[in-house]
């Protein structure tokens, strides 16, 4: 097992490697890379690997030390990771993942400190932790996980050594949710194509109802039913969406006011509202790259006939096969310009209504 279970990620385990094996660590790693391709569990093999007293560049999953982080109780693996909802890392976290590093390490090896999702911590967080970073402790390495590594400062980053992920195979992601889930290959395919190489989109993709009703919108259009009524049954779902953020938000923030009695402030509605905003702004570009998917797919099968190419392969025979290719190019387009209204936050229900009337042209 060890590194061995990490897949796809040649290069980044092929440096990784090299670095245990030279013994020569670097007090920080960063790991960068789309979210859901493995960095988190390379981390952990890491964290083994620098530490196993059985084997030179790699992981023996036998050792005490191994079966330690394995357990999640090694005493100098420490993992830091957002903890709210609000998912910001604060600078009281840094300062105890650094008060803990001051000691030499409790077992005689190395400390590996991961900190997850590092581009969440708030710029108090990150100037404290470049201050460490610039006088490391020693026999401590630090190795940040981030999708955005422009969220960082540049002389944090320019103080790690980057290691790249690149997103998954279609047939590993397959394979996975072959393994999880009671789906056919055809499925498990189209999930694994739409999940553009992340297994937890591809997850998320089983579990939550965005393609059955992007799916739904798609042959309501092309149906011939008004758009302004498909329009409005999407927003009635995104509303609906919205609230269970809300509630769920405002639950945790709660939550968070009970556990601290001595915070003097209550929840902070700003912040709340824009935290909401923000998670249904992420769920609305979710179903755009579903509804790009389809229309691509019509197109691209349209013109070539391959069913390879297709994404949503487990739908062909809901494919149109009389396209007109510039109207679905248009329709492409039509979602790209949908995606930058979203992104400066253009009242959503008004450019999906414009989208849809476009989708049903
Ligand atoms: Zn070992």
């Amino acid at each position: 097992m060890s590194f061995n279970r990490i897949k796809d990620q040649h290069v980044a385990i092929k440096l990784l490697r090299g670095i245990v094996c030279a013994d020569r660590v670097p007090s920080g790693l960063l790991f960068c890379g789309p979210y859901g391709v493995g960095k988190r569990a390379t981390a952990l093999e890491f964290a083994k690997a620098v530490n196993c007293r059985d084997s030179k560049d790699d992981a023996c999953d036998e050792c005490l030390s191994c079966r330690k982080t394995m357990h999640g109780n090694h005493a100098d693996v420490i993992v830091v990771r957002p903890v709210s909802k609000s998912r910001v890392i604060k600078v009281e976290n840094i300062e105890d993942v650094i008060e803990r590093t001051m000691f030499r390490p409790f077992e005689g090896g190395r400390r590996v400190c991961v900190i997850e999702d590092a581009d969440r911590m708030n710029e108090a967080a990150q100037n404290h932790f470049l201050k460490t970073l610039e006088e490391p402790p020693s026999q401590t390495v630090f190795v940040l996980l981030t999708e955005w590594p422009r969220l960082l400062l540049p002389t944090i980053r320019s103080r790690c050594q980057s290691i790249r992920f690149g997103a998954l195979k279609l047939g590993t992601v397959a394979d996975i949710i072959i393994r999880e889930n009671e789906f056919t290959e055809e499925q498990a395919y189209a999930i694994a194509a739409l999940s553009r190489g992340s297994i937890s989109r591809a997850r998320d993709l089983v579990k939550k109802e965005r393609r059955a009703v992007v799916l739904d919108m798609v042959h309501r259009l092309a149906l011939g039913e008004d758009p302004l009524l498909v329009s409005e049954a999407f927003a009635a779902h995104i509303q609906d969406t919205e609230k269970a953020i809300e509630q769920a938000v405002k639950k945790e923030a709660r939550q968070e006011a009970d556990n601290d009695p001595a915070g003097e402030s209550g929840p902070d509605t700003e912040a709340i509202e824009s935290l909401v905003a923000g998670l249904v702004r992420g769920e609305l570009f979710e179903y755009l790259v579903l509804f790009d998917a389809w229309y691509r797919d019509e197109l691209v099968f349209g013109v070539s006939r391959d069913t390879q190419l297709v994404y949503n392969r487990d739908y062909l025979q809901k494919f149109k096969t009389d396209i007109n290719v510039d109207k679905h190019a248009a329709k492409l387009d039509g979602i790209r310009e949908t995606w930058k209204y979203i992104e400066r936050n253009l009242n959503s229900q008004r450019v999906f209504r414009d989208l849809f009337f476009l989708l049903a042209s």
